[in-house]
């Protein structure tokens, strides 16, 4: 049989994937060393094919609060799989899992179902400017949309840590159109608007930014935002590929009372499987192919599998109380945190959390946006990351991703993984 360990799979991966991945940030380049390859999950943990176990603070980057195998979600597939796989005509659970968005997120009117945020986002992009007749954009230092051309412009997640947040190959004359101004500074954006704001075609944020760490938004920045583009007739998106569907069952536009013009859904509407959204107003979507001259399609979109598991989540979620679960799991291990940081008087480290997403800064600056966020010390994090690694805790492998919470997570769980913290701050030092 072939040798199935993690370090000979790596061999192999490096000769035939370059950096031996598929997404760059599972290289674990920012923290140096080698990835494990995962067997199976179940619940909070990860089995590697060496049998080893591991707490997952990744949760497949977010699209399973419920944690991993979820027997919901397995049944679900289990009754859609003997169905078919892929049909290339419409089937009756893009209808339902679409009611049962637009029925959690009101500023959805109509919607169109992708396989992934990046698409996502490229088409919300270009849908605005066919709507507005505009050319520029405006995004947020640090924020990130996924990988297209437009929206690769001083991204977060795994092109910063990279060292890249520019990628080569995205031409000057497309970069140029994308303002990036920081994240939470009113003043900054006020001025844009007052310069560009009639060019402007749409504002594109995370609303909560989780792929530079976690920077909350402060009071009344969303607003300002939402204020400004009423003002210059510009288009206000927000990318929920993290936060649908976690912050809320409405995500981060109930719990700030804000709507936008445009959501940008993924992760959780998937159930683990490869599926996303883009929703809005309907004079907006209406101008999508084959209504509208703004052309999209996807020979996978709206995949009955994806569908049925994306489905099974969001009930279950709503079953389960899930929101309320996760908000008292993130409030215990935050309170169990910053206990163990006045204990152990650790000045140098910055916690964030809202809802089930949490992270560590190692810096002893507050944090509250991209030029705040690099302050942290990378080398700091890597030997924390692989002390709690070698304790069996899965942190996201870089200093600038944040962890996230399932409902899969016990209290057991969580006191395990404070303690696992304590030592590794005490070995990272
Ligand atoms: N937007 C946000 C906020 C994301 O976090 C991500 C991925 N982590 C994307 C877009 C891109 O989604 P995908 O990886 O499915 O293309």
């Amino acid at each position: 049989m072939a040798d199935r360990s993690s370090a000979n799979l790596w061999k192999e991966a490096k000769e035939l994937f370059p950096g031996g991945v598929n997404s760059p940030v599972r290289s674990f380049r920012a923290v140096g060393g080698a990835p494990f390859f995962a067997q199976r999950a179940g619940g909070a943990t990860l089995w590697d094919t060496d049998g080893r176990p591991y707490l997952d603070y990744v949760c497949s980057w977010g699209a399973l609060p419920l944690g991993h195998a979820h027997p919901a979600i397995e049944s679900a597939l289990r009754e859609a799989i003997v169905e078919g796989t892929s049909f290339g005509v419409p089937n009756p659970r893009e209808v339902q899992l679409a009611k049962t968005i637009r029925a959690s997120v009101p500023s959805i009117e109509k919607l169109r179902m992708t396989s992934s945020g990046t698409e996502s986002c490229m088409t919300a992009v270009r849908l605005a400017r066919g709507f507005t007749g505009r050319n520029k954009i405006l995004k947020f230092a640090g924020c990130y949309h996924g990988h297209s051309d437009s929206l690769l412009v001083k991204a977060g997640s795994g092109a910063l840590t990279h060292g890249e947040p520019d990628s080569a190959g995205v031409p000057a004359a497309l970069a140029d159109l994308t303002v990036v101004l920081p994240w939470n500074d009113p003043v900054a954006a006020r001025d844009l608007f007052t310069r560009e704001g009639k060019e402007i075609a749409a504002v594109i944020l995370e609303p909560v930014p989780a792929n530079a760490g976690l920077l909350p938004p402060q009071p009344g920045f969303l607003n300002q935002i939402r204020e400004l583009c009423d003002r210059y007739e510009t288009l206000l998106i927000f990318d929920e590929v993290i936060t649908g569907f976690r912050l809320s069952m409405g995500g981060a536009q109930e719990r700030f009372a804000i709507r936008p013009d445009l959501t940008i859904l993924g992760k959780i509407v998937g159930g683990g499987l490869p599926a996303a959204a883009l929703g809005g107003r309907t004079d907006i979507l209406e101008r999508l192919a084959p209504e509208g001259d703004v052309y999209q399609a996807g020979t996978l979109s709206g995949n009955p599998l994806a569908m049925a598991a994306g489905l099974a989540q969001i009930e279950e979620m709503e079953r389960c109380g899930a929101h309320k679960q996760l908000e008292e799991l993130g409030m215990l291990l935050e309170s169990e945190i910053r206990d163990l940081l006045r204990r152990r008087g650790e000045r140098g480290v910055q916690f964030q959390r809202i809802s089930s997403l949490f992270c560590l800064f190692f810096t002893d600056q507050p944090v509250c946006s991209l030029e705040t966020a690099l302050r942290s010390d990378r080398k700091r994090f890597a030997r924390f990351f692989h002390s709690l690694l070698r304790q069996g805790i899965f942190f996201p492998p870089s200093p600038f991703e944040t962890c996230f919470l399932s409902t899969a997570h016990s209290q057991a769980d969580l006191e395990k993984t404070v303690v696992a913290i304590d030592q590794a701050l005490k070995e990272s030092q």
